[in-house]
């Protein structure tokens, strides 16, 4: 291969540009356009990120055969712009080594600074600076970042101290100083040469002495960081595909440790938390890059007014922080100046809130890096719609600047910062329902109740839950299950009512008996404080503060801009008036899935459906279907009513009927009263309901095929709450749903029942409603014989949790038990019932979409699984050309920003 590896810049001159960040890396790239637009960058190369997959292709030694005549020649390049030489005794050039991959992986990798340095060139160096204290510092902390980071000294649990760090200080100690920047120049020496010793007798090797070996070895070590666990395991949580690689950029050091008119800092174009058009950053005068980060000195604000709210919050005076912590604006105003002139240059530039390094060295201003900068969900929606404003950047570049996931950050409540920073994380679940909770443990639904009332905050520890728990978590904080995936009953239902969960923490022993949770060796009571962050899976010991979140004006307008340009409408599923309510608030336009069992659960309900799943005959399931009847009709007007005049999809019963019986003696004995049969008699019709494979047993249709009463009851239930609402001057849009289906048969035979009942509740009550039925495709087969089923349905409802589950044949509710092992070894990236195969699953859409529409052209189509709030699914939607996406209301400012962004990206 003689493609090019290497790339130069400096002095205003580069062979790259900012568009090269897949071959130059973030870094890399923008440092060869910081070049181009004037601002002041060292000289340097970037070496590709394709020679880092080269480098774990090859190796080592056959790598730097590749590289050598490329990086001698930009090393000259270097050395003729800088006037100095490597390794020279004279007038040394030295340089940093730094890692940089195409999307930001910030403290990830590695770095190395002063690289070049030996005995022989540190005392050149004195005599050229006059200044053996800034040389031996520089030299001390290269022949530690080298031993680290090269030479494999770091140690691998991040609890170890680092070796040079006990020498540090035991010299320290020695010399009677507490901070390292007292440390004399005879300590400094001392230092090298006992971090040389650490060296050798720790790794049997001298440390390098030749520059040229120095450099080799720190650019094959910063290949080598990509694939260190830390950067491992970003990757995984960013999404960053392993093979990209990083590359390595290779820089003229300059120096913010030559005293008093040499600084370093960092600085923010805009405010990174709250999106604040506000210049801001921290800066050390005399200091190199790491002690800003490394939390030994405490940086100072770059700008006066980020001190003066730096200085209240610390309850310092304005006397003592003028004098002690004075901002870089007055203590170094014209140099303050220039860098503020730079940062708005780039941010023009870029078009973005930008992220800076620099360095002051003897009172010359060199920027070292820009990137756009990391910024929070509100400071992401804040900066969008200033830019917009300021005429930045267009609208629809301020809609795919936003990340729809972050918004979840503007719906729930977070974590106090300060609080989060002291909390310990006892273990990890699945990231079920986002946002934050802090409770007392409980571990029933009853008790959750009866806490909640007595006014206590709690979070509801299960092994999982059912639909016997809906209560109990309506009034938790938060909930944590030892089982299920993110598409088990706790998770859905966590996600439909905005409530924090985390779900499948195999890790935990939930005792239900003793009332107790064992976590990592610790027993956890009833009672006990613990913390949940369900956005990340995190648990937490204690209580750890939570705070409401806000939503903005920004938030609204980056909304309604959204669908200015969407075509993919959003709905929400709602169970509830509440959650249409909500989900409406949130611009739902309808409801794309009612899960009328959810209903059954409250008071009385429960007793009735039982009475129903019991009896034995028609006869007894007809007296029992006549008592839910009323319950039913009122759910369905709250619920036709809070979304007047939008469409509501309400799905018939659905889950298999043991779901709903009792399997607890005082609940058998209540239903053997209620229904005036023996207790023996309860307990042999509930053992009759018990199935081997359940999901795939007696549900969904099929109920309603067995038993064509309970379809005419519910039937009846929607079409007379319709009438009502509509005799009220409302302007019900009702849909009637058959679920499960995998013949068309199913749905023919269903949609005569409903029809047939339609008709006499229409004759009752003296006037006619218009209503659509249609059906869900959630069975493979429903997919692929689509073309059949469209002649009956009027719409079609993709159940991707179903689908999935069938089509790759993975429990829904058992998924966490083999998930981490198959994302671990490759097989899986994602889980598939959070993240929509599009590859499998996403064909039988697609194929059912288009052999629907071939039939019947208007055939309005739609998701309602779990996908439907998950950006890329929804993208995905939007492509094959649904109608809507639907999702729980909390969800649906997400879909609308991924569908707003499906559409414009076409
Ligand atoms: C589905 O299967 O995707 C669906 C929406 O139905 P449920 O989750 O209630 O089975
Ligand atoms: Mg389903």
């Amino acid at each position: 291969m003689s493609e090019k590896r290497v790339y130069t810049f400096g002095n205003g001159k580069a062979e790259g540009n900012a568009q090269m960040r897949e071959r130059l890396g973030g870094k890399g790239a923008n440092l060869a356009e910081m070049n181009l637009i004037g601002v002041p960058v060292p000289p340097g190369f970037t070496i590709t990120t394709d020679t880092c997959n080269e480098y774990y292709e090859v190796g080592q030694d056959k790598i730097v055969e590749l590289l050598k005549d490329e990086v001698n020649a930009a090393v000259s390049h270097v050395e003729e712009l800088m006037k100095s030489k490597f390794g020279d005794v004279e007038n040394p050039l030295l340089v940093s080594v730094r890692s940089g991959a195409r999307a930001s992986m910030p403290g990830m990798m590695d770095t190395i600074l002063n690289l070049g340095l030996n005995d022989e060139v540190a005392e050149g160096m004195c005599r050229k600076t006059g200044n053996p204290h800034f040389v031996y510092d520089s030299y001390r902390r290269f022949v530690q970042m080298y031993g680290d980071v090269v030479l494999g000294m770091k140690p691998e649990n991040k609890e170890d101290i680092d070796p040079f760090e006990k020498i540090i200080e035991q010299v320290k100690k020695e010399q009677g100083v507490e901070l390292d920047k007292d440390l004399s120049v005879d300590s400094l020496k001392r230092l090298v040469t006992l971090f040389k010793t650490a060296i050798k007798d720790q790794t049997g090797a001298d440390f390098p002495n030749d520059p040229i070996e120095q450099l080799w070895g720190a650019i094959c070590a910063v290949f080598r960081s990509w694939m260190n666990e830390r950067a491992i395991l970003y990757r995984k949580m960013e999404g960053i595909p392993d093979e990209w690689g990083t590359a390595v950029s290779v820089m003229a050091m300059v120096f913010g440790n030559m005293g008093d008119t040499s600084a370093t800092g960092v600085c923010f174009s805009r405010d990174a938390g709250n999106g604040e058009n506000l210049f801001n950053g921290e800066y050390l005068i005399n200091a190199q890059g790491e002690d800003v980060v490394a939390g030994i000195r405490t940086p100072q604000q770059i700008t006066k007014i980020g001190s003066q709210r730096w200085a209240e919050r610390a309850g310092i005076s304005e006397e003592e922080r003028v004098a002690k912590y004075p901002s870089m604006e007055e203590a170094m105003p014209e140099l303050y100046a220039e860098l503020d002139a730079l940062q708005d240059k780039l941010e023009h530039h870029y078009h973005d809130m930008q992220d800076m390094e620099f360095t002051v060295q003897e009172g010359k201003l060199w920027f070292l890096q820009t990137r756009n900068g990391k910024r929070t969900g509100t400071a992401m929606v804040k900066i969008a719609m200033d830019l917009l404003h300021e005429g930045m950047i267009d609208e629809k570049t301020a809609i795919l600047r936003c990340e729809p996931q972050k918004l979840d950050e503007l719906l729930h409540p977070v974590f106090d910062k300060l609080a989060l920073s002291k909390a310990k994380v006892i273990t990890q679940g699945l990231p079920a329902s986002p946002g934050a909770a802090c409770g007392q443990i409980v571990f029933h639904a009853d008790d959750a109740e009866a806490w909640h009332a007595d006014g206590h905050k709690v979070i509801m520890v299960r092994i999982e839950t059912s639909p016997e728990d809906l209560a109990g978590m309506s009034a938790a904080e938060g909930i944590l299950t030892a089982r299920g995936g993110m598409t088990s009953h706790a998770a859905v239902v966590a996600r439909g009512m905005g409530k924090c969960c985390v779900s499948g923490a195999g890790a935990i022993n939930v005792d239900y008996k003793a009332k107790t949770v064992e976590i990592d060796g610790t027993v956890y009571k009833e009672g006990d404080y613990i913390s949940l962050n369900g956005t990340t899976g995190q648990v937490y010991a204690g209580e750890v503060k939570t705070k409401a979140a806000e939503l903005s004006g920004d938030f609204k307008e980056l909304m309604e801009l959204c669908d200015k340009y969407t075509k993919l409408q959003v709905r929400t599923n709602a169970d509830t008036p509440h959650d249409a309510r909500m989900g409406r608030e949130f611009g739902a336009k309808g409801i794309g899935l009612t899960r009328t069992e959810h209903m059954f659960f409250e008071g009385q309900k429960i007793i009735a459906m039982r009475e129903m799943i019991l009896a034995s005959d028609v006869a007894g399931r007809e007296k029992a279907l006549a008592k839910l009847l009323p319950y039913q009709k009122a759910d369905f007007k709250g619920i036709l009513e809070a979304m007047d005049g939008l469409h509501v999809n309400i799905r018939l019963l659905d889950p298999p009927l043991h779901e709903f019986v009792p399997h607890d003696r005082e609940g058998q004995e209540i239903m053997a009263k209620e229904m005036g049969v023996s207790v023996t008699e309860i307990q042999k019709r509930v053992n009759s309901l018990a199935e081997n494979n359940p999901m795939l047993g007696h549900r969904g249709c099929r109920l309603g095929i067995t038993f064509p009463e309970i379809t005419a009851m519910q039937t009846r239930a929607i079409l007379t709450a319709a009438c009502e609402l509509k005799k009220e001057g409302k302007n019900p849009c009702p849909e009637i749903m058959v679920p499960l289906i995998g013949t068309v048969l199913e749905l023919k035979q269903q949609k005569a029942i409903i029809t047939k009942t339609a008709k006499e509740v229409f004759e009752e009550q003296g006037i006619e409603v218009e209503f659509e039925i249609g059906t869900m495709i959630e069975i493979p087969r429903a997919a692929l014989t689509a073309s059949q089923i469209a002649e009956e349905a009027q719409y079609f409802s993709f159940g991707t949790n179903d689908l999935t589950q069938m089509t790759y044949g993975y429990s829904r509710d058992d998924i966490a038990s083999f998930l981490p092992a198959y994302m671990e070894k490759k097989i899986l990236k994602v889980d598939p019932f959070q993240v929509l195969d599009q590859e499998g699953v996403g064909q039988l859409i697609e194929m059912a979409v288009k052999n629907g529409r071939a039939v019947r052209p208007e055939l309005r189509t739609g998701i309602c699984g779990e996908h439907g709030g998950e950006p890329s699914s929804v993208k995905f939607c939007a492509k094959v050309g649904m109608n809507y996406a639907s999702c729980s209301p909390f969800r649906v400012p997400i879909a609308r920003l991924a569908a707003a962004q499906a559409a414009v990206e076409e």
